[in-house]
């Protein structure tokens, strides 16, 4: 069989990489090319390009080689899936790498691998070619590594010196679920492997505090993905299993991504992907817990019998709704923390409302011009000219309160 050239290779490995949802560039250091170099983690101008399903795969995503010796069942990429197969060598992503920024198409590298001959040897893969792109090209832009757990925590340290952002997935919510579906893989060696990374991030951190000369590591710290939807974790079990991971490995971001059956799929998967709104929930309950002061038990609680967030409202509204004794809230005098709990107030309405009631009290059309929805907020508020009076008791509060059917759905509706 001839071996593919360059744009099938790219074109089969880019595609195999779009099944990784955590891609976002954000929270390094910022860097340009004024002084020399070739790249910037800043500054505009840089394409994206979305996946049909609609999800980001900004950045030139991609794999090494799609070749993989281990068969997780929800992988495209497994040793027992009938794909074509390609490989690149470190020296042709990063080529590519600089050739594609140069023509601005992209803003950096988001770089993984299926695992070829073994977890080390692509480890060491993975890492020159970031080395290549750093020493050789003197590349600045964003360089995102996705680690492999199995390899030499030596190895895995070291591509921290290259990269902006490091990642090893989780996989599954539940260890039950990575031992039905990801045989080859082990919850312990994947959290070890996290457990190292979150050291060696905290002391480098420690000696660039002291020493202006210490070297960068991963200055974007860490992050993890968990698949949704193809093992039996409820949204409850998800929510509770991000929070322990942002908490013990002082993660950047937990991403989600939805299962999608892929083709000649392992007869132990599900035959349908979840939802996507499902996975947009999780993040909007990421985001309570990161932004808004909610505790993961709180966001729990926001789930019905079986675990599950609804679908049809976001999680901050289904707290609020099971909840009403706690409004309504006189936004002239609650706390930041119990107004950020008001459905329909983001952070930044908050803070408007704090600095705006140092001189004046707050009108309901001063809530007008700050909140998305006045009849989403109605219900839960009092201000100086507004009190409900039977609405929170009403039957139809979710109906009333609720996006109406032709409503878009808001990404990160507060
Ligand atoms: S190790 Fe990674 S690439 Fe290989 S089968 Fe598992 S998920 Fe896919």
């Amino acid at each position: 069989m001839t071996k593919p050239s360059m744009a099938e290779r790219l074109e089969i490995l880019a595609d195999a990489a779009k099944y990784d949802a955590s891609c976002a560039s954000s929270g390094t250091t910022k860097r340009n090319a004024r002084a020399g170099g070739v790249g910037s983690t800043e500054g505009m101008g840089i394409c994206h390009s979305y996946a049909p399903d609609g999800r980001c795969i900004s950045l030139l995503k991609i794999l090494l080689t799609n070749h993989c010796v281990f068969d997780c069942h929800y992988c495209i990429n497994r040793k027992s899936s009938n794909v074509r197969r390609a490989r690149f060598t470190p020296q042709e992503v990063a080529d590519l790498t600089i050739t594609f920024y140069r023509r601005n198409y992209i803003e950096g590298l988001f770089l993984s691998s299926g695992i070829v001959k073994s977890a080390d040897h692509t480890m060491e893969q993975i890492i020159e070619t970031a080395r290549i792109l750093r020493e050789e090209h003197d590349f600045r832009g964003y360089i995102h590594l996705k680690m492999i757990p199995e390899a030499d925590a030596e190895l895995v340290a070291r591509a921290g010196f290259f990269a902006d952002r490091v990642s090893i997935n989780v996989e599954l919510p539940t260890r039950a679920g990575l031992t039905r579906l990801a045989p080859d893989k082990s919850a312990p060696q994947i959290e070890g492997a996290m457990g190292g990374l979150r050291t060696a991030i905290l002391d480098h951190q420690d000696a660039r505090s002291r020493y202006r000369s210490a070297p960068e590591f991963a200055p974007a710290g860490q992050s993890t993905q968990m698949i949704v939807g193809a093992d039996g974790a409820s949204d409850a079990d998800i929510v509770g299993r991000a929070s322990g991971l942002y908490d013990r490995f002082g993660l950047r971001r937990v991403y989600y991504s939805a299962f999608s059956p892929i083709p000649d799929a392992s007869a132990v998967l599900p035959l349908k992907r979840p939802p996507l709104i499902r996975e947009h929930r999780l993040y909007q309950s990421d985001w309570l817990m990161r932004f808004y002061g909610y505790t993961p038990a709180e966001v729990q609680q926001a789930t019905d019998a079986q675990g599950m967030l609804p679908l049809d409202i976001d999680p901050k509204l289904a707290w609020a709704l099971a909840f009403r004794d706690k409004f309504p809230l006189d936004v002239n005098r609650a706390s930041r923390e119990m107004l950020l709990r008001v459905p329909g107030l983001g952070v930044r309405s908050v803070d408007a409302i704090l600095a705006s009631r140092r001189h004046r009290r707050i009108r309901l059309a001063d809530l007008a011009k700050l909140a998305v929805s006045l009849a989403k907020i109605r219900p839960f508020i009092v201000t100086a000219d507004w009190r409900p009076t039977s609405l929170l008791d009403r039957d139809d509060l979710r109906r009333i309160v609720g996006p109406r059917p032709s409503e878009q759905l808001e990404l990160f509706a507060p």
